[in-house]
């Protein structure tokens, strides 16, 4: 395989399509085959996010995945926004379509005609939605599987609300949604705001979540978006107040991905091949019983499957006769499984099975009757691993830099003064071709801009995807 820290595009490109993740030999570029590996893990990626909003009472929904060019037109910027990216219907069979329809390339467009339908008063809000939905992007930049698409699995919080400040309140819920999700991915990121040039066409401002990967690109995982009213005052959304008037609804959107499992892929995964943390990972557990002649370890293996499935756990035996047990705990260490236990000959005589996580590789001795208590806490240990392991990385992938210069010797992502100012984002991004992440709400302390020397704040900057 690969060397991850050395070649990492190559190392990535490799272990998505040997792990069994994504078949990208379909005919369109961008449009990727999923298998049924990376599909479980992707819903498990899905069910962690269902399972956040869910409890925040968000409710379900699904829209139809055609718009028609007057509800994308309604909101000029919007679609001025996506207008090269977007993929247009026009026929239909052999008859030209009167009006074009587009692939949904987001669903505000899709959305807000049906809120402005259901959003009558005050009773009615908030309004907190969501869809799990395909989304698509005539993209023509080069494409790499789960990180640039032309047909994208997306999660899109869609709300509204009766004012401003609860809008803000939402944006701060989001914040704690997001802290579930990638502690559950065990990913770390900073929370940066988008500038002006950069943030959601019609939004008042963006927040992203941006991790960096080893080969020192940044990774944008995630974005929440303040709208206030300016997509509810073109799609008409507004409620009948007490006083009798009416008021424009305040929104707020909240987007996710498959760029989470790019990120869990490329933060954790190493040189050995992927490692998944247990909360998602497709398999958790894969028993691998040792042949022998004397007893039947296979039996012995099923048995413990079947009691650890009942406890709740994604385990699968590995029975496959003609490959030797060294050739499939190669395998599955190369398929990221969060715990191993091996079966053999001893195991079955005395009763116990030897464990080895993924992380630590280390081995260990469970005896039996103490399997599904020990497990969790083996899976938990390889979280916190993967957690501090990828916390470890990301600092050391962080530049706090006081002269511009020094950005030539960075690896990673740059933090450095800056102004607020585009000149001197695009200074720095001409001469050392580092792109603006925004100013960095995790660093609020002011400081002098690297470029202009004006008061400023914290600006990140990074080559990225
Ligand atoms: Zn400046």
């Amino acid at each position: 395989m690969e060397n991850k820290k050395e070649n990492f595009n190559e190392w990535y490109n490799e272990i998505v399509e040997i792990s069994g993740l994504s078949d990208k030999r379909y005919p369109i570029k961008g449009m990727n085959v999923w298998l049924p590996y990376g599909l479980k893990a992707m819903q498990n990626i899905d069910g962690t996010i269902r399972k956040s909003v869910d409890s925040r009472e968000f409710q379900e929904v699904s829209f139809p995945v055609l718009i028609t060019r007057d509800q994308l037109s309604v909101e000029f910027e919007h679609v001025k926004g996506f207008e090269n990216e977007v993929y247009w219907v026009t026929r239909g069979g052999m008859d030209q379509l009167d009006v074009e329809m587009a692939l949904r390339p987001t669903s505000e467009a899709a959305m807000y005609g049906m809120f402005s339908l259901w959003v009558r008063s005050h009773a009615d809000l908030p309004l907190r939605t969501y869809q799990i939905v395909n989304v698509y992007r005539y993209e023509t930049k080069h494409t790499r599987t789960f990180i640039r698409i032309r047909e994208i699995h997306f999660f899109e919080a869609h709300t509204a609300h009766d004012s401003y400040e609860d809008a803000e309140r939402q944006m701060e819920q989001y914040l704690e949604i997001w802290k579930e999700i990638s502690s559950e991915l065990c990913l770390p990121y900073l929370v940066n705001e988008r500038p002006e040039w950069d943030k959601f066409p019609g939004a008042m401002y963006t927040l992203a979540f941006d991790t960096v990967v080893p080969g020192g690109r940044s990774l944008q995982i995630g974005t929440i978006h303040e709208y206030g009213t300016n997509f509810s005052r073109n799609y008409d959304i507004k409620y009948l107040k007490d006083d009798g008037t009416h008021e424009y609804a305040s929104q707020t959107t909240f987007g996710l991905s498959e760029r989470l499992l790019a990120a869990v892929i490329a933060l954790h995964g190493d040189d050995q091949g992927l490692i998944f943390p247990p909360g998602i990972a497709p398999v958790q557990i894969i028993v691998v019983p040792i042949p022998s002649k004397k007893v039947d370890t296979g039996i012995y293996a099923s048995s413990i499957v079947k009691s650890l499935q009942e406890a709740g756990f994604r385990a699968r035996i590995d029975q496959r006769e003609n490959y030797t047990p060294g050739f499939k705990y190669n395998e599955w260490e190369m398929k990221g499984v969060p715990l191993r236990l091996e079966v053999g000959e001893k195991e079955v005589d005395d009763n116990f099975v030897t464990a080895s996580p993924r992380t630590s590789r280390k081995k260990s001795k469970i005896p039996l009757s103490e399997i599904v208590t020990a497990v969790p806490q083996l899976l938990a240990e390889v979280k916190l691993e993967l957690t501090k392991r990828s916390a470890d990385q990301f600092k050391g992938l962080q530049n706090h830099i006081k002269k511009v210069e020094d950005i030539k010797k960075a690896n990673g992502i740059v933090l450095a003064g800056w102004c607020g100012n585009k000149t001197c984002a695009e200074k720095i991004e001409e001469t050392y071709e580092f792109g603006t992440l925004g100013f960095s709400r995790n660093h609020k302390e002011s400081t002098k801009c690297v470029i202009c020397d004006a008061e400023g704040r914290i600006g990140v900057f990074s080559k990225s995807y």
